[in-house]
């Protein structure tokens, strides 16, 4: 397990927890929009500080935070995922897991192991809009598919969301999306916003008017639907 980076302290990344947020690095997407390039891009061996580091520093953090987020790039691409979990899990602090969905079959081994406690995987968009939006082939769309399904099981709580980008995402693409992921427990609509680090230029985001669309359009297939980030 190679960390790339580690926010100290988070109220946002993990719902309802006081949370620290470790990155890795690598990607097996290419999201054009992707606001994290030089940690997608970058190798995964790259190394910010090492696990015994990171344990220590979160061994002195008991009674202070109470969950760990762990996002990318992908961490489910990290060799050791499993065992950093338990390390994580064993010092009594919760976890939770951004991925891209590319991966169900090692989700599904830490779901079974109860290794994960909250889980966000992207809907990059509607399923004919998979590969444009996401920068992969066809092949992994089928893995995501199995992703929804595995996390639609209920057995973790999980949130679903898209990160709404002008140029990619029409309202068809929410009745489709929503078509999609029926019945849901929660969705969220992630308002695009430029890091300057941008996987490739040209990308802007959809008005707080075009997102309320999309929300309304979405609704009625979701259990809970909201906005985020949207100014
Ligand atoms: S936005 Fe796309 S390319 Fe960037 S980390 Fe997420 S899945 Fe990978």
């Amino acid at each position: 397990m190679k960390i790339a980076g580690l926010q100290k302290l988070t109220l946002l990344d993990f719902p309802e927890r006081v949370a620290c947020t470790v990155f890795t690095a690598g990607c097996n997407f290419r999201c054009p929009f992707c606001h994290n390039a030089e940690l997608v891009l970058g190798h995964i061996g790259e190394e910010f500080m090492t696990e015994e580091e990171f344990f220590e520093f979160l061994s002195k953090r008991q009674g202070i935070l109470d969950g760990v987020a762990i996002t990318g790039g992908e961490p489910l691409l990290q060799p050791g995922i499993d065992s950093f979990l338990e390390r994580i899990k064993e010092l009594g602090f919760q976890t939770k897991l951004d991925h891209n969905g590319s991966r169900p079959e090692i989700l599904r081994d830490l779901i079974d192991r109860k290794l994960v406690d909250y889980v966000a995987v992207d809907i990059k968009n509607s399923k004919e809009k998979y590969p444009l939006t996401a920068g992969c082939s066809w092949a992994f769309l089928k893995n995501v598919e199995e992703t929804v399904e595995l996390l639609k099981e209920g057995r973790v709580p999980y949130e679903f969301r898209t990160t709404v980008v002008k140029e990619l995402h029409e309202k068809e693409d929410f009745e489709s999306i929503g078509e999609w992921i029926k019945g849901a427990d929660k969705y969220f609509l992630q308002q695009f916003e430029d890091s300057g680090e941008l996987i490739e230029e040209g990308w802007s985001a959809a008005s707080k008017e075009e997102m309320q669309e999309f929300l309304e359009t979405v609704k009625p297939y979701v259990k809970s639907v909201a906005l985020r980030g949207v100014r």
